[in-house]
Formats: structure tokens, sequence, C-alpha cells
């Protein structure tokens, strides 16, 4: 659970307890699955899962790399589970998803950072459940082309990599990772979908960015064609985590949502609750019920 630090009021949500969200706490526990929403107790659940939205974890529960905002677990991973492809796309159509996200913990053990899993993923997802939308929100690869290459060739509806933090705090949070190769990542991925793939990435505030700092970063993203834009609150993890330098007003979120929409994103959600993958469905108005 998120370390119990003293927050704003604007984080208190209902508990979740609806019939649609224990049907699908059953299915992914009867797939033996693991979903961000659960393992990083998303304060989104049960709106999520209403909404028929759901993020899976797959390449296994252990990251190679150690950011200092993130509470996966880190070491050596021992995944192997080539049935995984299967199982996703089975919860995927039995839990009747409008919007499935899909993401991962870094695999650099791997020769290909777990690319044919991915490719293995989205295919038995669009053969299973082909109405769903998919959006993959991926590692960086280690910026090599190939395994890009070959997840962008499946057509998922939403090609996203986070950014994460603003530029200036990756040695501090993001050790392993570079700003310039992840930019890098998002504008490979632009060009390589030829208009067929959205490209999206998120940042999180609350770490000791400024303002301004964001904005920039914005126009960078825009310059690599980045079209859909997520900006949340970061929260400490547990005592272990990086602090919270502060929490940003609501105001202030809505004026970032200002900047970014100025500088030409297609679709912006910022606002202290929004993650990655919150109201994800929302970037397909065409989807939209009524
Ligand atoms: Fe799951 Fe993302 Fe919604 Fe959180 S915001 S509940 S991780 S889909
Ligand atoms: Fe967490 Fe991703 Fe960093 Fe791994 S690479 S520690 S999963 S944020």
């Amino acid at each position: 659970l998120p370390f119990r630090s003293r927050k704003p009021a604007w984080f208190k949500v209902p508990r979740p307890g609806s019939a649609k969200y224990r049907e699908l706490s059953k299915t992914i526990a009867d797939e033996g699955l693991h979903t961000v929403c659960k393992e990083a107790a998303c304060p989104n659940i049960g709106d999520c899962w209403d909404r028929g939205t759901a993020t899976f974890m797959i390449l296994g529960d252990t990251c190679t790399r150690r950011c200092g905002f993130c509470n996966v677990k880190t070491g050596k991973p021992t995944w192997n589970d080539p049935l995984e492809p299967l199982r996703v796309a089975r919860s995927v159509a039995r839990m009747g998803l409008r919007h499935a996200v899909i993401t991962s913990v870094d695999r650099d053990d791997l020769p290909d950072y777990g690319a044919s899993v991915w490719c293995g993923v989205i295919r038995s997802v669009r053969m299973q459940a082909p109405l769903t939308k998919i959006e993959c929100l991926t590692p960086d690869f280690r910026g090599e082309e190939m395994p890009l290459a070959r997840v962008i060739a499946e057509r998922p509806d939403v090609f996203n990599h986070n950014l994460e933090v603003a530029p200036r705090l990756y040695p501090v949070a993001r050790r392993g990772s570079t700003w310039k190769r992840s930019l890098r990542v998002l504008a490979n991925a632009q060009e390589m979908g030829e208009g067929e793939v959205a490209t999206k990435s998120g940042l999180m505030v609350g770490l000791g960015e400024t303002h301004e700092e964001l904005v920039d970063a914005f126009g960078q993203m825009r310059e690599a064609g980045v079209q859909i834009l997520t900006v949340g609150q970061y929260l400490r993890p547990t005592e272990r985590h990086l602090p919270v330098v502060r929490y940003w007003e609501p105001e202030e979120f809505k004026a970032l949502e200002t900047a970014a929409y100025d500088l030409g994103f297609e679709h912006v959600a910022a606002g202290p609750l929004v993650r990655s993958s919150y109201h994800a469905d929302e970037h397909f108005p065409q989807d939209q019920p009524g």
C-alpha cells in the first residue's frame, strides 16, 4: 500500500466494491495474472474497472532497473511463462474490456528485451478480443530499434512510453535510463507507426520540478511527435522511496493542461489522481457510449 503520509483531501476516493469490480478481480486471480491496478494499489481501481479499463503487467514481477519512485520488485528475473499471451488475451475477452493497457517491467536481461512476448500478447488479444483497444506501455528497450520496430509492427492502437520525471531529475529518480533515449524511443515509434499508432507519454510531478521545466519538457515531447499526455501527482510508495517534495494543487494541474494543449497535444489528462492509464479509453472519443 502507498506510504501513509498526510495527503491533501482530493486523494480521498470511495473504496471499490461494485459487482463488476468483484467479477474482474476473480477473472484476474483465476488466470494467475498481475495488474498494475492491484499491485500498485492504484487509487483509481474502482473507477477504471467499472469503466472497462485495466492495466496488465507482463514478463514477470521483477525489474532489472531500480527507479527511485517505483515500488516494483527489482533484481534478477526468473520469469518463464510461454502461455502468458494466451492468458492475458483470455482475461481481456472474459472481462469484456473496452481498453486494455499492457505494460511490463524492464527486461534488460533478455536478448530481445522481451519484444517477442510483447508481440505475442498483442496478437493474442487481437484474436480473442478484436474490439478491444490495445495500449502498450513499454520500457525503452535500451533504445534499440529492432525490438521497438517489432512491437510497432503489430499496430497497437496506442504506443505509450513514460518519460516519468522532468529531465533534470533523471540522475536521482531514474538511474539506468536517460531522458534523451526515452524521447528518441517515442520519436522512433511515431515514425514507425506511419500515422496508424498514436503515441503517448506521461510525467509525474511532486519530485521538485517547476512549472517552467515541465512546459519545456512538454515542448520536447511535442517535437518528438507525442500526441497524448498524462500528468499526475507522485505518491511515495514506502519510506524507502524518494520523498514527495510537494503536492501540486488542482489549479496548477489545470495550468499545465492548458500549456500542453497550447503546445498542440491532441489529448491531455492532468490532475492529482491521473495515472498513465487513467481514463485511457477517453483518448478514443468515438468509442464513448451515448
Ligand atoms: Fe489501473 Fe491505470 Fe486505472 Fe490505475 S489508472 S486503476 S493502474 S487502469
Ligand atoms: Fe519501475 Fe519501470 Fe523503473 Fe522498473 S523501469 S523500476 S518497473 S519505473
